[in-house]
């Protein structure tokens, strides 16, 4: 081994333009994956997207991974196999994701290397895979996803047989790059389903359910907690009508009586290719839904008039109804002024619900786009001061609590973390919020027991801050001899190195 010959010359900086070097993580290379996927033939999929889930500030995941949505959505019906084509890590967090969340079934995959990813024997993989997997003893139907790697490389999913031995199969690309939030991937996969059983059901006899109901029904669209539907089919009932099948549907004949309805209650706004299915179906597509006196009383007349039902019977379900959610809302009054942030799609209709309840909201942000359908909350919320901001992102989120400062902040891990980190008590919206009912009668009791014990908190979190008060925060937190200083230099020089290791590694990739 030789030394180094000795050099006079001064040693060249750096070549790393920090400046220049945006921080990215794993999931935001996203317009190299876009044009990539454009080229592939992609194209038209990424643009009926982009018109469907208009992009804001929020314009890539940042929470989870989009596929979620549509993974849940497939592991929750009955008969349904799932199969995943994708990096191994998205996976692992994907099949992850969903055990934490109570799936009780396995997640397909077929891994690829780069020699099957370029020379297109990934597809011929996942067609086997969908052989095998097609077993009409055990099966109705077959969901294949395309993530992000396999959709940029243009593996063309859609050409998979339409059934194999009576079982259905529906392939579908949901790229983070493509497909903003979660929410609204459980619309990708919906919205196929609804398509193929519309087809389905144009060509001849279709299943019939297992339950009917003996007047006309009004399907439900969004995922909702289970005494939902309940109350609101009691709030159809004085109307002759009555709760339909909640899309997306736990079985696959349920996607047939949802079709046929008198009218789709679109309690969650974002299901834009779902609401497509239902007016190419000829059913009229209603917004908002029952929460509090001033929603459900809008609801019952836009359902009213859609399905031809006389105002009489309508006023009749409000005399019913509107005397006993107001008597509920009196009795669980919640004082207090909240923040509400997330991404289920609900956010509006909780704030509607907290306001009429007596809370003071000043903000609601939501990661899901401005539709049609939540325009009625939209329009109510601003004549009362709300500030509403659609496509929220996390920074927007947190600017919203520091701005505020409210007694509660609803919201996303991360912003429930960063209010509780101020001694702001915060309550998580997707497992706290979600998992209770919010309409009619039994939503408006329900939401201030819980509200109003974290509201109690206050004390609590007081104490603990003063307990922890003077151990330092984030990178500084704890006792140090020498307390840490924060380098922000390295951390944008790493992140530059990453940046161009990610890069070189897509290049071998294409
Ligand atoms: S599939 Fe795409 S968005 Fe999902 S985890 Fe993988 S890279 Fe991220």
């Amino acid at each position: 081994m030789t030394d180094s010959p000795a050099s006079s010359a001064a040693r060249a900086p750096d070549r790393i333009d920090l400046a220049a070097a945006p921080v990215e993580g794993g999931c935001s290379s996203k317009d190299t994956m876009r044009a990539a996927a454009e080229e592939a033939g992609k194209g038209e999929i990424l643009a009926r997207y982009a018109a469907d889930y208009p992009k804001g500030p929020h314009d890539q995941p940042q929470s989870m991974c989009p596929a979620f949505g549509s993974l849940r959505v497939g592991l929750r019906m009955r008969r349904t196999a799932t199969i995943l084509s994708g990096s191994a890590c998205c996976v692992y967090g994907l099949t992850f994701t969903s055990h934490f969340y109570g799936a009780r079934r396995s997640v397909g995959y077929v891994p690829f290397s780069s020699e099957t990813l370029v020379t297109g024997k990934l597809y011929e993989d996942i067609r086997d895979a969908v052989h095998l997997m097609a077993d009409p003893a055990l099966y109705d139907t077959v969901v294949v996803t395309n993530l992000c790697v396999p959709t940029a490389s243009g593996v063309p999913i859609q050409n998979l047989p339409k059934q194999i031995n009576g079982v259905r199969i529906i392939g579908i690309d949901v790229p983070g790059f493509g497909v903003p939030t979660h929410a609204e991937a459980k619309d990708v996969l919906a919205g196929a389903m609804l398509a193929y059983a519309r087809k389905e059901a144009s060509q001849g006899p279709v299943a019939a359910p297992s339950h009917r109901p003996d007047r006309p029904t009004v399907t439900l669209l969004g995922e909702m907690f289970p005494a939902d539907p309940v109350g609101i089919g009691q709030l159809l009932e004085p109307l002759g009508l009555a709760a339909g099948p909640v899309v997306p549907t736990r079985e696959w004949r349920e996607l047939y009586s949802a079709l046929d309805c008198a009218a789709v209650a679109a309690i969650h706004p974002f299901y834009t290719a779902s609401v497509r299915e239902f007016e190419a179906a000829g059913r009229p597509v209603i917004g908002s839904a029952p929460v509090g006196v001033d929603g459900t009383a809008a609801w019952l007349d836009a359902i009213g008039a859609a399905c031809g039902v006389a105002q009489s019977a309508v006023d009749a379900a409000k005399d019913k109804f509107l005397p006993a959610i107001r008597a509920a809302l009196d009795a669980n009054p919640i004082k207090g002024r909240i923040t509400v942030s997330g991404y289920e799609g609900s956010e509006l209709l909780v704030a509607r619900l907290l306001i009429e309840s007596g809370a003071e909201v000043p903000y609601v942000g939501t990661a899901c786009p401005k539709t049609r359908w939540s325009e009625p909350d939209r329009a109510w919320l601003e004549a009362r001061g709300v500030r509403i901001q659609y496509r929220a992102s996390l920074e927007q989120d947190i600017a919203a609590v520091e701005e505020y400062r409210p007694d509660l902040a609803i919201g996303t891990t991360p912003v429930v973390q960063h209010a509780k980190s101020e001694a702001i008590p915060a309550l998580y919206f997707t497992n706290l919020i979600s998992a209770r009912p919010l309409m009619g009668p039994a939503g408006a009791g329900s939401l201030a027991l819980v509200i109003n014990a974290a509201l109690a908190n206050q004390d609590r979190f007081n104490r603990m801050q003063s307990f922890f008060d003077g151990v330092g925060a984030n990178e500084n937190a704890g006792i140090w001899r020498d307390t840490p200083v924060d380098r922000p230099e390295f951390k944008k020089k790493y992140a530059a190195r990453i940046k161009g290791l990610t890069k070189s590694e897509e290049a071998v990739g294409t």
